[in-house]
């Protein structure tokens, strides 16, 4: 594998990363600590990153979008959440339907979808899988048809109507469109009975709830929406009946190392913090970073999120290239990232000392943030778990890939 990045992934690496630290990371923590999820959505940051073309990074070019690869989404994402991680998993959730966009939609849902999203500026993408009584239970893992998932679509002539609530979603509440999952088939599994249907935000019949108040990614929402008799052409099928068994390893190959990525950025972020904040404290009669003690954490925290991040690009690289190992290594590299991130943030804690948990540092943020991955995406324990099942499967090889 060459890691050499192209010259149109430096460019993208280079725009974001100045983008967070002269636009976004000056004015992360009080937005965070803006009392109201609503007013904390950072439309003006929408808005420039579609300037710059960043909340269409993962559109197709055919319908004016960057349609760059996995990898370089990966490059975007740390660099946008060491700014802040919830506006990056609000760009995020745009990214992962590449593929969905461009591969698992027909010419005609293309042409009836993507244009509206690309013009709108302010416009993204969320998907609900989460509900009340289907949680880790929507992940595959546990795959079966007595599960409480109750969100069902029923045919009736040309259309279905849908009916379930669905929570916890990232962008729920303010995206336009929506990716549904839903039970077509209530006798089989999740994965065999269940499709995924393509809902604009202003059917008749979707219904926002509100945003979940929380203690990280605070500047992106998690929302909890209705579907009340919710009737959608045929249509708007995605991929036919019974999507489910393939929408993770077919259309969302990239979904994991981009969410590692986006976790990894804080881990940084609260890095280089503490690297800045031991060159400028003196105790001992020197900076604390010619301490042994600190200097070891800072090696340490360096070595854990590079290797992290060799992983994220390892896995990216392979799903690029549709390789199936893809699947279980971003599994692995999304448990590892996130469990990184929150060390080095607790390192970085050790490291301010007292002035950790401070409001005139953004050490306290980062590990608030961090923190949120450990089971978002699917918590880490259902990851492992599907991994080592991928991994004792007859059919893998030595090393399980
Ligand atoms: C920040 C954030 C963003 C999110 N974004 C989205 C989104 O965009 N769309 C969406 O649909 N959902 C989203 N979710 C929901 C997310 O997918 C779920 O929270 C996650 O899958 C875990 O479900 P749960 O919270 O109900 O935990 P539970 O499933 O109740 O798990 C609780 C505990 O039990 C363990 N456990 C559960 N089942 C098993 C099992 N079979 N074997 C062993 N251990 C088990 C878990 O590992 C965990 O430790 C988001 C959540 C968060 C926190």
């Amino acid at each position: 594998m060459d890691f050499t990045l192209t010259e149109e992934q430096v460019r993208w690496r280079a725009l974001a990363r100045e983008f967070a630290e002269t636009v976004i990371k000056p004015d992360a923590s009080r937005r965070d600590r803006l009392p109201n999820a609503a007013e904390r959505i950072p439309w003006d940051w929408i808005r420039e990153a579609d300037r710059l073309g960043i909340r269409t990074l993962g559109v197709p070019k055919s319908f004016g979008g960057a349609g760059v690869d996995i990898l370089t989404m990966c490059l975007v994402g740390e660099e946008l959440a060491v700014g802040d991680l919830g506006f990056a998993v609000i760009m995020d959730q745009c990214w992962k339907m590449a593929n969905i966009l461009g591969e698992a939609m027909t010419p005609e849902q293309q042409r009836l979808f993507i244009p509206p999203f690309v013009k709108d500026a302010e416009a993204t993408f969320a998907i609900g899988f989460t509900e009340p009584g289907a949680g880790s239970d929507h992940q595959g893992y546990y795959d079966s048809a007595d599960i409480d998932f109750r969100t069902t679509a029923v045919r009736d002539g040309e259309s279905y109507i849908i009916n379930g609530t669905k929570r916890y979603v990232s962008n729920g509440c303010m995206a336009k469109l929506y990716f549904v999952v839903t039970r077509t088939d209530p006798t089989k599994s999740l994965r065999e009975g269940g499709s995924v249907f393509i809902v604009p935000s202003t059917t008749p019949g979707f219904r926002a709830g509100f945003f979940h108040e929380k203690s990280s990614q605070r500047l992106a929402t998690n929302g909890t929406f209705h579907l009340e008799n919710c009737r959608v052409p045929a249509s708007h099928l995605l991929g036919g009946e019974g999507l489910m068994a393939r929408l993770r390893g077919d259309y969302m190959p990239g979904s994991k190392a981009e969410a590692a990525a986006t976790v990894l950025g804080v881990g940084r972020a609260a890095y280089e913090y503490a690297m800045h904040y031991a060159k400028q404290r003196v105790q001992g009669g020197k900076p604390i970073v010619e301490q042994q003690a600190v200097a070891m954490m800072l090696g340490q925290m360096a070595m854990k999120l590079d290797a992290a991040r060799t992983q994220i690009w390892r896995t990216a690289w392979l799903a690029d290239r549709k390789q199936a190992e893809a699947r279980t290594l971003g599994l692995l590299a999304k448990v590892n990232a996130s469990e990184t991130a929150f060390e080095a943030c607790k390192l970085a804690s050790e490291i301010l000392g007292g002035a950790a948990i401070m409001h005139d540092h953004p050490v306290e943020k980062y590990l608030r943030d961090a923190a949120s991955f450990l089971h978002s995406d699917g918590t880490n324990q259902i990851c492992l778990l599907r991994a080592a099942e991928a991994l004792a499967a007859p059919t893998a090889g030595v090393y399980g890939f």
